[in-house]
């Protein structure tokens, strides 16, 4: 069954390397970024937002996942991205998720802490781990939006991690979601992720961190995307991030993106072919290249 996500986050933690965490909204997808853990023996958190569970259910999204878990041998945890809704974390609890994400972020810092907390007690008690988020995170994904990037405060992170008990930590340092992060060049603030690193001993989750790469782009524009002015985290700060202590990366964008040029790609190619297999096959071979970069960037390649 899964491995649970504090094991496999710790793991990772001690040895240097950032663990994928890929958001899933169907079987493609999934089948897609577990074909590339499995290719290159990559630990794995699959991850469902709610704006997934909204689309797919929360029962098919577990289901699937458990039988990618239940079938290969590297470690499979399944997550749940940016819970807000108690309802909906109480019963990712009960399901048995590995995990569950709190995001109060965007309460103050007292309130944040009292909600982190009440969901800390709820998942602890069933031996889940819990992510916190301190500091807020640009731009929108799925439900969650942010206009304005607050740092999150070092200090500040320790007494939220040491109040709140959570296990992971997310941090904003210039990221945001979705595929328009900066505006021509990413200004990340790594000096804030070695800051926390020092102060904080929880594995440290990095939001919004999509490449968004040109080729993929490209291909979506070639065969009809309109993208303007996307702009992505480059790999070199990516790994910077890692060697600072960023122990488990988000990508959702990117998997989109590629999903997105492979449909538009196959539609256009055959006309007259209406099989859903032809359109949706090929989305899935481009999402398992996605993530296999993505597994050779984090350096968790061959660590299952
Ligand atoms: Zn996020």
């Amino acid at each position: 069954m899964f491995t649970p996500t504090k094991t496999i986050l710790e793991k990772a933690h001690k040895n240097h390397y950032a663990v994928p965490h890929f958001n899933i909204n169907n079987m493609e997808i999934l089948q897609g970024v577990v074909q590339a853990a499995v290719k290159l023996k990559s630990p794995i958190i699959l991850a469902t937002s709610e704006g997934a569970i909204g689309y797919a259910g929360m029962e098919y999204l577990y289901a699937l996942a458990k039988v990618a878990a239940e079938t290969h041998k590297i470690p499979i945890a399944l997550h749940l991205d940016h819970g807000k809704d108690l309802n909906i974390i109480k019963k990712a609890i009960q399901l048995g998720y590995s995990s569950v994400m709190i995001d109060a972020s965007h309460e103050e810092f007292e309130k944040n802490i009292a909600f982190t907390r009440k969901v800390v007690q709820l998942a602890h008690r069933q031996r889940i781990s819990v992510e916190a988020e301190l500091g807020t995170i640009g731009g929108a994904e799925d439900l969650v939006e942010s206009r304005k990037i607050l740092y999150t405060n070092p200090t500040k992170a320790k007494e939220f991690v040491n109040r709140t008990g959570c296990d992971f930590l997310a941090v904003a340092i210039g990221t945001s979601h979705g595929a328009y992060k900066f505006r021509g060049k990413a200004d990340l603030r790594q000096d804030i992720v070695e800051q926390i690193r020092k102060l904080v001993k929880v594995p440290l989750v990095l939001h919004g961190a999509s490449g968004v790469p040109e080729k993929i782009v490209k291909e979506a524009q070639k065969y009809g995307a309109k993208l303007t002015g996307v702009y992505g985290v480059p790999d070199s700060q990516i790994k910077l991030a890692i060697q600072k202590g960023i122990t488990k990366i988000n990508t959702d964008t990117d998997l989109r993106l590629a999903f997105d040029a492979a449909v538009r790609k196959a539609v256009q190619a055959r006309p007259a072919d209406f099989d859903p297999r032809h359109i949706l096959g090929p989305a899935r071979e481009a999402i398992q290249k996605v993530a296999e970069q993505r597994i050779t960037l984090f350096d968790s390649k061959g660590k299952a």
